[in-house]
């Protein structure tokens, strides 16, 4: 069973984030829909760049992948990439 499927969003489901390596970073980590495609691409790759080094890198990426997060760079991957990996099709 995902681990997070039953846990309530309280301040220990969210612990893990304090170690973060993107706090401080957030603007890299979520694009706006009408982004120019290269300047999110440019913004990606660099939020990749700040995921690589992370501490919580792969508490993230399973978090991110069990709860279905939908938007920004979670654990190294970009939204398309997690859309990719569920099955489904990107719509912004
Ligand atoms: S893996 Fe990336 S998105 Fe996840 S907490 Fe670390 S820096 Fe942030």
């Amino acid at each position: 069973m995902p681990r997070y499927r039953n846990l309530e969003p309280t301040a220990d489901f969210w612990s893990w984030r304090d170690a973060a390596a993107c706090i401080g970073h957030e603007d890299l980590f979520y694009s706006l829909e009408d982004e120019v495609k290269g300047e999110r691409r440019k913004k990606e790759d660099e939020a990749k760049e700040v995921c690589a080094v992370c501490p919580v890198f792969d508490t993230c990426r399973t978090f991110a992948l069990e709860t279905k997060e939908l938007y920004g760079v979670w654990g190294g991957l970009t939204e398309a990439e997690r859309h990719r990996i569920a099955g489904r099709h990107r719509t912004g």
